[in-house]
């Protein structure tokens, strides 16, 4: 188990900066998850933690240990690839016990661990089987036996589940969290998967082109994101582009398309915002203290455990999630409709992208 800090990393690739100075601190036994799309430098951060790839500038501590410029074997951190990179031509039990068997311990000890680790992973009964006579996900469960055999300091798991399909993901997915528990390791997770990353983590470091934008729990990152990345990256939401067009202090008005929406609350400079609102947080009918716009239904989806509404308001479309279907039983396209909005639940943030 061990504490990690990233301070100020910087990473180029000749002309390209993969990392623009990031800092991290991830907790004793914390499984925490960097997120972002694809090319935002998860991978070149988890290679550094890993010792498999040097910054350019910064550091790395694991506890009060600088390890900037250790070895990946010297640091006691262990990384899972995302194609396992299981060894073809060994059994189970052989890629399992392999990095015990550099280590050179006694045979008893490595039968013992390799017992242990398969138990972990539900896979006793396999010791025998090759890599090609597995399934994917059993193939995922011998990498992540082998990885935690040694009892690593930390676990570093790049995009483990992307080769697997949706219904085993969400098996794997709860096993790897099952076991981190258990285990009270400390687990480095990378995906570009929002949902993924929101159902395993204690915290996500949301990051963007090189840069973390935000750190904090599912929930906090989920429900108070700080920037439009942020809030438009985690999962499906309305993002509409808007003007302050009055301030009193923190109370503002807010202005788009033909509809002013009066005490929303904003701090920021700009005056050219978004104004973010989950689709979960729409009412079809009035609630307190809330702001209504009147539009008309382009279309009704049904997803089976929730129906989505969606209004054109000018020209803009916002989508209105609910549970009840029977709430949207009459709403048909071309139809009137009023979409209400508590004022807590209108974020406005500084426009980004
Ligand atoms: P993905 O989800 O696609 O794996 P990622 O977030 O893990 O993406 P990285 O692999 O860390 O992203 O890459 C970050 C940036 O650094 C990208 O622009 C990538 O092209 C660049 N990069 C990574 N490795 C190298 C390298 N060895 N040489 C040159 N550029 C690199």
């Amino acid at each position: 188990m061990v504490e990690v800090r990233l301070e100020n990393i910087v990473k180029r690739f000749g002309e390209t900066v993969a990392l623009k100075g990031i800092s991290l601190h991830i907790n004793h036994g914390e499984l925490f998850t960097l997120l972002g799309p694809s090319g935002c430098g998860k991978s070149t951060t988890l290679r550094i933690i890993a010792g498999l790839d040097y910054p350019t500038e910064g550091k790395v501590f694991f506890g009060d240990q600088d390890v900037t410029n250790l070895s990946s074997s010297d640091r006691g951190a262990v990384l899972v690839f995302q194609n396992y990179a299981l060894w073809p031509h060994m059994s189970v039990f052989d890629n399992v016990a392999y990095g015990l068997r550099i280590r050179k311990l006694p045979k008893e000890e490595v039968e013992k661990r390799v017992k242990w680790a398969l138990e972990l992973v539900k896979l006793q009964g396999f010791e025998d089987r090759y890599p090609t006579q597995l399934s994917g996900g059993q193939q995922q469960r011998v990498a992540i036996a082998r990885a935690l055999v040694v009892e690593p300091k930390l676990l570093l798991l790049d995009e483990p589940l992307s080769n697997l399909d949706a219904k085993l993901r969400l098996e794997m997915r709860s096993e790897i969290r099952r076991i981190q528990r258990e285990l009270g390791i400390t687990v480095l997770y990378v995906t570009h998967d929002q949902e993924e990353a929101m159902a395993i983590s204690d915290r996500i470091a949301v990051m963007n082109v090189g840069t973390v934008e935000q750190v904090g729990t599912p929930r906090g990152i989920y429900e108070h994101p700080k920037t439009e990345f942020v809030a438009s990256f985690m999962g499906k939401t309305n993002v509409i582009p808007a003007k302050v067009t009055e301030r009193e202090g923190d109370r503002v008005t807010v202005e788009f398309e033909s509809f002013r929406l009066e005490g929303l609350t904003y701090s920021g400079e700009k005056d050219d915002v978004v104004i973010v609102i989950r689709p979960e947080r729409i009412s079809l009918h009035p609630v307190e203290d809330a702001i209504t716009l009147e539009g008309t239904v382009d279309l009704v989806e049904y997803y089976g455990f929730f129906v989505e509404v969606i209004g054109v308001f000018g020209e803009r479309r916002i989508i209105a999630r609910t549970i009840s279907t029977r709430e949207v039983s009459g709403i048909r396209p071309t139809q009137p409709i009023k979409f209400y909005i508590r004022r807590d639940d209108i974020l406005v943030l500084p426009k980004q992208l």
